[in-house]
């Protein structure tokens, strides 16, 4: 594995170089004054990034998983009913914990590629008289099939109902590299983490919290010690942690977001969709399918890509690692061996999706497929060169 190379997996994501600085510094006393300067900025960047004024962030020294936790444990009880939409790995394994903390599960199951069903989650609400359901869990971006789900409508949905249910979102994948609006979408809690749109090492689970969420964890009985938020909120009060807090990723993650806001968050989510548009109209040139049913659902930080029916897509990330230094996304769960994924998210440009594209054609042209060395390259170009508006538009 080349460390040249960017990675083209759908997280961690490539790291820019001001984070890699921020990141390295000496160690700093955490109960001093000067955490402050670190810790406030950082919280208020990702605000910014998460468009809520109403709500809070609270970010722990753990992976996204870890938010995760922290959303269920803080506003649950044990036996709550919730009610949760499974279309891909992701969302698998969200359930699978909630089923852990001993909640009542109800799984609206959609085919994988396709998108999470906001008439399927009404249905539910509306039927529900007794608002038996405490919570609504949804995935934004099911970063195993390459679909983005329309929160928005599920919020939409939750609110037609008159529904009281907490709404507790996955956008480990999508926040910073495409639109989220907590406030205006209704989310009640979002949970990412440091490594995907906020472009740092893994390490931090990031995750907003509204004034209704504060609210049920004042009432809420599940078990919660580390992950507990009553404690990081007194800590923040005092600028500092209930533990020791990560000072370098913080300090990442105040420049990861700064850098998000400097280049303008319209401007990023356009330059995830370019790139990504790139990306897809390569895979229609190589002949190839992407996992995601249609446009409507398609994901601007990660394409998982079919392979030929008895072709193993494993040997694409294997030869691309071994031969050629570069990282692509294996398929999970279902989708193993059928597809191969190709991370768009985080600090890349339209030229580095090309070398990706490029390598992917080697690869696949080494392993046997009928791909002709570059086609998906060129289409990307048709897409990626400037002048070239009209090529573009038709690639959208
Ligand atoms: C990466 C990812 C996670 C898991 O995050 P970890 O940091 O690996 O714990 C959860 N949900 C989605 C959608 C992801 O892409």
């Amino acid at each position: 594995m080349s460390l040249q190379n960017p990675v083209f997996i759908p997280g961690p994501t490539n790291i820019p170089e001001a984070i890699r600085k921020a990141v390295d510094m000496p160690t700093m006393d955490h109960r001093s004054p000067a955490f402050a300067d670190i810790l406030h900025p950082a919280l208020q960047g990702v605000k910014k990034v998460l468009k809520t004024e109403a709500g809070q962030v609270i970010v722990f020294p753990a992976s996204g998983s870890g938010g995760w936790e922290a959303a269920i444990a803080n506003t649950l009880s044990p036996g709550d009913k919730v009610l949760v939409g499974r279309n891909g790995m992701f969302s698998a394994k969200w359930i699978a914990m909630c089923e852990a903390f001993g909640l009542d599960v109800t799984v609206i199951d959609v085919p994988w590629g396709e998108g999470l069903p906001a008439e399927k989650y009404e249905a539910h609400l509306a039927a529900d008289k007794g608002h038996g359901f405490k919570a609504v869990l949804a995935t934004h971006n099911e970063t195993a099939t390459g679909v983005t789900s329309d929160i928005a409508a599920i919020g939409r949905a939750i609110r037609a109902t008159g529904h009281p249910a907490l709404f507790l979102v996955d956008g480990v994948s999508s926040v910073g590299s495409m639109d989220f609006r907590m406030d205006e979408w209704g989310v009640d809690i979002v949970v990412t983490g440091s490594q995907k749109g906020f472009m740092l090492p893994s390490g931090l689970a990031i995750v907003g919290v509204s004034p209704k969420a504060r609210a049920a964890y004042e009432t809420a009985k599940l078990p919660r010690s580390f992950f507990d938020f009553r404690a990081m909120e007194a800590g923040y009060a005092a600028n500092g942690y209930p533990y020791t807090p990560s000072v370098g990723l913080l300090n990442g993650l105040k420049v990861g977001a700064e850098m998000l806001l400097h280049e303008g968050l319209d401007n990023v989510f356009a330059r995830h969709r370019r790139i990504a548009d790139g990306v897809r109209a390569a895979v229609g040139a190589w002949g190839l399918d992407i996992c995601a049913v249609d446009r409507s659902v398609y994901s601007d930080s990660v394409t998982a890509i079919r392979t030929p029916e008895g072709f193993d897509a494993g040997t694409i990330v294997t030869r691309a690692a071994e031969v050629y230094g570069m990282a692509f996304g294996v398929g999970l769960g279902e989708v193993e061996g059928r597809v191969f994924r190709i991370g768009h998210l985080g600090q890349l440009t339209d030229a580095l999706a090309l070398s990706g594209l490029a390598t992917a054609e080697m690869v696949m042209a080494d392993l046997g497929l009928d791909i002709g060395l570059g086609s998906g390259v060129a289409a990307a170009q048709a897409v990626y060169r400037h002048g070239n508006d009209e090529t573009r538009e038709e690639a959208a």
